[in-house]
């Protein structure tokens, strides 16, 4: 769970549609939604000197994309209404045409993925980081609370507020310094809480996009040459995704 504290975000979701996403390597569902803030983009080019922009979110991986709403022919107003199948006619009934030579392939990975030439098989590893670098852009860019931190603050604030006075009852000494006391534990829930804060991006990471990329490269059973080399990519192009994954650590999820 990641609760988001910020300002209200200049969005407006426009509908579902179908289109292709590269982590759950199909024809999903999107949600799309229009972006009056080039800011809120996270690197996803926008048109030149356009302020204002279209991104689609998968619905099944929760990864977020340019979008082109000229493609679509219509939008769904509730999620899950329809087969993929059925839901692609009515939004974007050049789907499976227009991409037509994708499919073919992920039908080829999923047949035999190790006899894909190996300079496609390195696009493709560096693609889904890629794909992931703009969800990972604006978790950092916002401030988020998750599960672990919010414990954390319950547990803080009870230790500062209750176990003074508890403690009060157990030994007279303690009773006359309570302010003391309650000063000391409060040092340490902030000491606590700050390395819960320095450590949340990491956990992020871990919980949240390695499950992602695990689902993405699966099919391909990356080496770790490869695995380097699009993490390497992502490294020079400044994204946060590369400074946080680890390749010891993917290439334990893949073995
Ligand atoms: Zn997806």
């Amino acid at each position: 769970m990641l609760i988001y504290i910020g300002k209200k975000r200049q969005e407006k979701a426009m509908g579902y549609v179908v289109d292709f996403c590269p982590i759950c390597r199909e024809l999903t569902e999107f949600k799309l939604t229009k972006i009056n803030d080039p800011a809120l983009s996270y690197g996803i080019p926008l048109a030149t000197g356009a302020s204002v922009g279209y991104l689609r979110e998968c619905v099944d991986c929760q990864t977020f994309m340019h979008a082109d709403p000229i493609r679509y022919a219509a939008f769904a107003h509730r999620s899950g209404t329809a087969a993929i199948k059925t839901l692609a006619e009515a939004t974007f009934p050049r789907a499976y045409k227009y991409h037509g030579k994708r499919l073919q392939l992920e039908k080829l990975i999923r047949q035999s993925p190790h006899t894909i030439e190996e300079k496609l098989r390195v696009e493709l590893v560096a693609e889904s980081f890629e794909a992931l670098a703009p969800t990972v852009e604006r978790r950092m860019a916002n401030i988020y609370l998750d599960t672990q931190m919010l414990i954390v603050a319950v547990l803080g604030l009870l230790s500062v507020f209750v176990l003074p006075s508890y403690l009060g009852l157990l030994s007279s000494s303690l009773a006359e310094n309570q302010s003391t006391v309650a000063l000391v534990l409060a040092l340490i829930f902030c000491v606590i809480l700050g390395w819960q804060w320095k450590t949340a991006p990491r956990r992020y990471i871990r919980d949240t996009i390695y499950p992602r990329i695990v689902k993405a490269l699966r099919i391909l059973e990356p080496s770790e040459d490869e695995m380097s080399f699009a993490l390497g990519i992502a490294k020079r192009d400044g994204k946060h995704i590369a400074k946080l994954a680890r390749t010891e650590e993917l290439m334990r999820l893949f073995h």
